[in-house]
């Protein structure tokens, strides 16, 4: 099956995160045994979703890995004008939830694994490939943390790792990590014709809101900054602000919830202190009179930085296999960051399609794009038998 006939099936699997994506697991399972290959499945907690992790060739030599994430953004509230789950080629364009972000390089992937499998049934392959699929990637980088987590406690180390997400095959060495934080703003209910007998929560939160762009401040002014972003520092931003009843209540409870995007050279343990000092401070000026009053701030995810030397060897390797001569950054998150703190592995993000063409209505890749992908495959098979 070509690649093109693989990211059809693919497509046709209704993998947006909150769906189970063990229906495409199958698929890709099957596909693997038929060729030899005996995948290695991770599940989930609730066993509803899985990622899948495989080696075709020696099992005790590193080999070269190839990431993807199978699951998609919904479509709600998307005006498509051409079916979601079901690949459609037109004017040299392959539409479909997925077929940019990212399940054109998970179907180029696992067409070269099967080809990687005949060359290994030939005595051929020197080193090894393997896939690594996971799931709720597009919920935070979720999904894939277990499998690294065990494969990494186990000594799996891959030599390299290029990670498939758009970036029109060209050679991203970075992308900003990000801090997601959650801000409780607890105060004191009053009628508000009595204010002084209560604490305001949503002035606890302003309070916090002012902090968080005071840090802004400080990042900015500081030296931690890369020109190869948009955006040339971390950035503070904050997301959502919710608090109150009614106009005559003083509100007992305001929520915030804001983030860090921040680019690798940044201390985000620094970062998280600075908020939690901020939060400190704002409590101990209200907790001597109302002692269950106070900011608490929560961490409610943390995916890490990717900032591989340009001169690293994976860089090497992938200009090698995709002629290209210069490297990139890209401005969305991925996993490549885990893949390279939590498993010590060196990586790049090289995938087909442009992230301007991923998460919106008829989203798509180009038939030139996928090709693009196979040739670097055949390059990398053939990197793999020398
Ligand atoms: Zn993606």
């Amino acid at each position: 099956m070509s690649s093109k006939e693989t990211l059809a099936r693919l497509i046709a699997f209704d993998t947006v995160s909150r769906n189970s994506n063990l229906s495409l697991m199958d698929f890709v399972s099957a596909r693997l045994r038929d060729a030899g290959v005996e995948p290695r499945m991770f599940p989930s907690e609730d066993g509803a979703k899985a990622n899948l992790f495989a080696t075709v060739g020696a099992a005790d030599v590193p080999g070269v890995m190839l990431s993807g994430h199978t699951d998609v953004v919904p479509i709600d509230g998307q005006e498509w004008t051409r079916p979601a789950f079901e690949m459609t080629e037109e004017g040299g364009k392959l539409y479909g939830r997925g077929s940019c972000d990212m399940k054109g390089f998970v179907a180029c992937a696992l067409t070269a694994a099967e080809r990687a499998a005949e060359l290994h049934c030939k005595g051929k392959l020197k080193t090894p490939l393997h896939l690594a699929f996971s799931y709720d990637e597009e919920v935070g980088c979720i999904g894939v943390q277990g499998m690294i987590k065990t494969l990494a406690g186990e000594g799996v180390r891959p030599l390299f790792c290029i990670v498939g997400e758009p970036s029109e095959m060209r050679i991203a060495t970075g992308h900003k990590g990000k801090v997601t934080f959650a801000a409780r703003c607890i105060g004191r209910e009053a009628h508000s014709a009595l204010v002084t007998s209560g604490v305001n929560a949503i002035y606890l939160a302003s309070e916090l809101v002012g902090e968080v762009r005071r840090i802004q401040e400080e990042i900015i002014r500081g030296s931690r900054h890369d020109g190869d972003y948009a955006v040339p520092y971390s950035t503070m931003h904050v997301g959502t602000f919710n608090g109150g009843v009614a106009l005559n209540i003083v509100p007992n409870f305001a929520e915030v919830v804001f983030e860090c995007r921040n680019i690798a050279e940044e201390d985000t343990d620094a970062v998280i202190a600075k908020v939690r000092d901020a939060a400190e401070r704002i409590s101990a000026g209200v907790r001597g009179e109302f002692p269950e009053a106070g900011v608490e701030i929560e961490v409610r995810g943390e995916v890490p930085a990717l900032g591989t030397a340009v001169d690293s060897d994976v860089v090497e390797f992938v200009k090698r296999v995709t002629g290209a001569n210069d490297t990139t950054k890209v401005s969305y998150g991925t996993e490549a960051g885990l893949f390279s703190r939590d498993m010590g592995v060196p990586t790049v993000i090289c995938g087909p399609g442009c992230m301007d063409q991923g998460h919106k209505p008829d989203e798509f890749v180009t038939v030139e794009q996928l090709n693009l992908c196979d040739a670097m495959m055949d390059s990398l098979l053939e990197q793999l038998q020398v």
